[in-house]
């Protein structure tokens, strides 16, 4: 099993519900153990579109034997039940989740890069991971 930390947000609807339903669905897929979730940030939404709602933000501690890419899959079926259907760029939405760290594993594909690239320039991300790394 390979130990994963992922990003978790939200500025659409109930946002910690939406986290909490995230982690919930995390918690039961298959091959994968939720170990530690950080507590919850109320943060500043980073570019995209002028006048969006704060984010909640937070990060979660996994073991996986899901592939990185099965993972990938996994992650964005959850995006997808919780009613994520916004395609601007940056711009507000119900639920995200990205794969911050896989192991100790470099990835780079067309649909999945690890480290997550934007990782390193993000307190949103940064603070939550923070508490549980
Ligand atoms: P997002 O808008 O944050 O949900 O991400 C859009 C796309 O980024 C996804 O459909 C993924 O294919 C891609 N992506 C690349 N690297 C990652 C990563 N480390 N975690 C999550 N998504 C990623």
């Amino acid at each position: 099993m390979e130990i994963c930390y992922l990003g978790i947000g939200s500025n659409l609807g109930k946002r910690s519900k939406n986290l909490i339903s995230a982690i919930n669905k995390i918690k039961s897929l298959k091959r994968t153990k939720v170990i530690k979730v950080s507590r919850f940030f109320i943060t500043d939404p980073v570019g995209g579109p002028a006048g969006q709602g704060k984010f909640l933000n937070a990060a979660i501690k996994v073991k996986t034997n899901l592939s990185p890419l099965m993972f990938l899959k996994q992650l964005k079926k959850i995006e997808w039940e919780l009613g994520r259907k916004e395609n601007v760029f940056n711009g507000p939405r119900t639920i995200d989740l990205d794969i911050l760290f896989y192991g100790e594993r470099t990835i780079k594909t067309k649909i999945l890069t690890v480290p997550h690239p934007r990782l390193f320039f993000r307190n949103f991300v940064l603070k939550p991971l923070a508490e549980i790394i």
